[in-house]
């Protein structure tokens, strides 16, 4: 893979249209290399328009991720409610591997009052459950549980980092901006090289050389994540974040999030390539 690209969570806001093809091309005619297909709000693309974005994607040169739907949660109390959140990746995951996107990415489970360490095990043995599935049926997408940004949510860095180390075809998202926000910490240069090194630690470089990142500028409490904002209006140092990924010869897509997408995707893009 060349190096590290960038790229917008979403169809850019200046494409010609909404639609996920739209989006491929204003990527590529911005000079951006990646594109994270949101599922967030449920999975409304059909099979025939999962290939024409896959052709699309080959023939513009742009390398695509996918973000499941919101409504998952592999620690609810209800079996149903289980069962629906496996399905809801699985089908992302499937529709994923037609756009020929290689991650998916997605919010793990609520913690609901109970011991984080009870709900490792319970997010892990459901999540075996839906890549026993993905192996049937011979699909290779990476799943990507996301470092999650608020306090009462499952996806500490630990626990990411744990469940990419202790599942096959498991791999982080690491959401920089959430992390910082839930921790108030992790917004230097050595506190984002120590990320890196703990992921190298525990995942080895491989890792490294396929990292799925989400940032942007955050607005936050004491209770974590409140709001993303545009990297200018927050306190996030992505200047150092950057030369972190830099020094770490960091590979992978960087998924912009922030309110202005491309705007900011384009700034972290350029400031990377002249830090
Ligand atoms: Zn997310």
């Amino acid at each position: 893979m060349a190096g590290l690209l960038f790229g917008t969570g979403g169809t850019p806001h200046s494409s010609q249209s909404q639609s996920t093809v739209d989006g491929i091309k204003r990527i590529a005619e911005l000079g951006l290399g990646c594109m994270e297909i949101e599922f967030v709000y449920g999975i409304n693309m059909s099979e025939t328009s999962a290939r024409l974005v896959a052709d699309t994607a080959n023939s513009e040169g742009v390398r695509l991720s996918a973000h499941a739907p919101y409504y998952i949660n592999l620690n609810a109390r209800e079996p149903e409610k289980i069962k629906a959140s496996q399905d809801r990746l699985l089908q992302t995951a499937r529709i994923a591997s037609l756009c020929g996107a290689k991650s998916v990415v997605f919010h793990p489970a609520f913690y609901l009052g109970n011991p984080p360490e009870i709900v490792y095990d319970t997010v892990k043995a459901h999540l075996e459950e839906v890549l026993r599935q993905l192996k049937k049926e011979n699909n290779r997408v990476w799943v990507r549980p996301e470092v999650m940004g608020k306090g009462s949510t499952f996806g500490t860095l630990e626990e990411i980092l744990k469940l990419s180390a202790e599942l096959d075809e498991v791999n982080p998202c690491i959401d920089f901006a959430h992390w910082h926000a839930r921790s108030g910490l992790f917004n230097s240069y050595q506190e984002f090289a120590s990320i890196l090194q703990q992921v190298e630690e525990r995942l080895g470089r491989d890792a490294l050389d396929n990292m799925h990142i989400h940032l942007s500028g955050i607005a936050y409490s004491d209770k974590g994540e409140r709001k993303h904002l545009n990297l200018e209006e927050s306190d996030f140092q992505y200047i150092e974040l950057l030369r972190a990924l830099k020094d770490y010869e960091v590979k992978g897509l960087v998924i912009c999030e922030s309110p202005s997408l491309e705007a900011d995707a384009l700034l972290l893009q350029s400031t990377y390539s002249t830090t």
